[in-house]
């Protein structure tokens, strides 16, 4: 239990700090193909979840990572609030009722499933799912946390070259070609601070 408060506090402040740096950036991708809120939506929902860390931390990892994604639902907002909190609250339902079995990838696959099923979107749609997608197939892999950061970050640049299907982004057509996806950029910076937060981590 003591594992699991120092790793959710860690990991809360980790993602809050990345978002706040890159905020404006996050905007600005959303300025170009959408309504320019991503980083301030994305603000709002970290914030959220800082502010309730201690009750957060104080919870079993399944079932804070159920309320979490349900904070940021609730706190973030616009179309990207209730992907990201598919994805968490899934994660954490998964991993309450496999606890005996956990085969972490596998929970985090069936997640991004749902956050699919929820936006009727798939991969190359340009969205978040195209980090979320590569990040997974690496993790099937078991590689190396630094190599899961690098796909994350290759991925985002790689929806530049894709046309938007899903989300503001989409009523722009072909135009939306050349502008990396906002959603998949904050995925792939919470990704990648995640990995290097992973690998310094400790158990107690
Ligand atoms: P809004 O578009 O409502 O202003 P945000 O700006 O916070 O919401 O988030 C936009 C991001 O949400 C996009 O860059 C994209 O990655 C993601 N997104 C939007 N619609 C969908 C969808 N249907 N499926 C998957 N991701 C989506
Ligand atoms: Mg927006």
């Amino acid at each position: 239990m003591q594992t699991d408060r120092t790793l959710i506090l860690g990991l809360i402040e980790t993602c809050r700090e990345v978002i706040a740096a890159h905020a404006d950036h996050l905007c600005e991708l959303d300025r170009a193909i959408g309504d320019g809120d991503h980083g301030t939506n994305m603000r709002r929902g970290c914030d959220a979840v800082y502010v309730d860390r201690d009750r957060l931390s104080g919870m079993p990892l399944a079932q804070a990572l159920e309320k979490i994604g349900l904070t940021l639902v609730m706190n973030i907002g616009g179309a990207s609030g209730p992907l990201y909190g598919t994805l968490l609250i899934e994660m954490g339902r998964k991993l309450g009722s496999n606890a005996h079995k956990t085969n972490f990838a596998a929970i985090v696959g069936e997640a991004i499933d749902a956050v699919a099923r929820r936006g009727r979107s798939q991969e190359g749609d340009k969205t978040l799912l195209d980090v979320l997608y590569p990040v997974h197939t690496e993790m099937v892999r078991q590689s190396a946390l630094v190599r899961i950061a690098d796909t994350a970050k290759e991925s985002a640049q790689l929806t530049a070259g894709m046309r938007a299907m899903r989300g503001r982004a989409s009523f722009l057509g072909d135009r939306s070609i050349g502008h990396v996806d906002p959603g998949a950029s904050s995925c792939a910076l919470l990704a990648t601070a995640i990995c290097h937060y992973l690998k310094e981590y400790r158990p107690a």
